[in-house]
């Protein structure tokens, strides 16, 4: 491979299934070293050997994004075992949709202990580092539900226009240091990410829906890659995609 992915130290949080699993299973085999965080370390082990065996170079170490001293570890790790950190795909969320009026108030707190305050301590953790470097690539996930809300999305929308808020800062304030970043904002793709919604109704119709018109997980893979792989002096500060299909 000789495009600019390649020889990358790439660190990826909720590694685990979805779009960061397609993510670490397509960089590698770019060439580049990824660094695999999340809670169930069975699946990112899996994953890790998978690569490996394959030719790639994978680590995983288990991550819970709520807990600033997991992400500063994942960012240490990755220096320590290759050297340096790249790319840092701040890529954890979860999505437990539910109208406001239902008041599922600790669902409410993991959104933004997870989607909001998990960004945050993974900038923490890759900013001195980049900084130094002078030199790093910070990737945040935020959604169409960033953009526009639909039923049942007022929180996660709220951490999702947040992660971009959070982005656009860091772009302006980064800029000395050469680091770049960016936004990636899917439509709808057929992970978990369903799964955890405990409101069946809300449950039900998002799954008719996903299952309908949904992408796979690739997708996103080939789209951070075009974002890594650009020249260095050019920043993709934001991508957003939908399936053709969806509204
Ligand atoms: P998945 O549910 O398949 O993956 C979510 C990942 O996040 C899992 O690996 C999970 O790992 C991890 N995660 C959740 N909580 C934590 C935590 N506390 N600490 C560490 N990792 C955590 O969903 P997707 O792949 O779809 O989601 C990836 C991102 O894309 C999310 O930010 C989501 O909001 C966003 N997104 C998804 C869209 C879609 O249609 N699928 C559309 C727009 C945005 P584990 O449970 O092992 O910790």
């Amino acid at each position: 491979m000789n495009d600019s992915t390649t020889g990358k130290v790439i660190v990826i949080t909720g590694a685990s299934s979805g779009m960061g699993q397609a993510a670490a299973r397509y960089l590698a085999a770019k060439g580049a070293s990824v660094v695999l965080g999340a809670r169930r370390v069975n699946r990112l082990e899996a994953l890790a050997a998978e690569i490996t065996e394959a030719g790639g170079k994978a680590i995983a170490v288990a991550t819970d994004v709520t807990k600033r001293a997991d992400l500063l570890k994942l960012v240490d790790t990755a220096v320590k075992i290759y050297g340096r950190i790249d790319v840092l795909i701040n890529n954890a969320g979860i999505m437990p949709l539910s109208p406001l009026e239902r008041l599922k108030v600790d669902e409410w707190d993991q959104m933004i202990d997870v989607n909001l305050k998990g960004v945050l301590y993974g900038i923490a953790a890759a900013l001195p580092y980049m900084k130094e470097q002078k030199a790093g690539h910070i990737i945040n996930l935020s959604s169409i539900a960033g953009h526009k809300l639909f039923g049942g999305s007022a929180v996660y929308s709220a951490t999702k226009f947040g992660v971009r808020a959070i982005s656009e800062g860091l772009r302006q304030e980064v800029k000395p240091y050469n680091i770049r970043t960016t936004i990636i904002s899917p439509g709808a793709v057929k992970t978990e990410l369903l799964d955890h919604i405990t409101e069946q109704d809300v449950q039900k119709a998002n799954q008719d829906y996903v299952g309908q018109v949904g992408v796979p997980a690739e997708t996103f893979a080939r789209l951070v890659d075009f974002a890594i792989s650009q020249p260095e002096d050019v920043d993709i500060n934001e991508i957003l995609f939908r399936p053709t299909a969806q509204e």
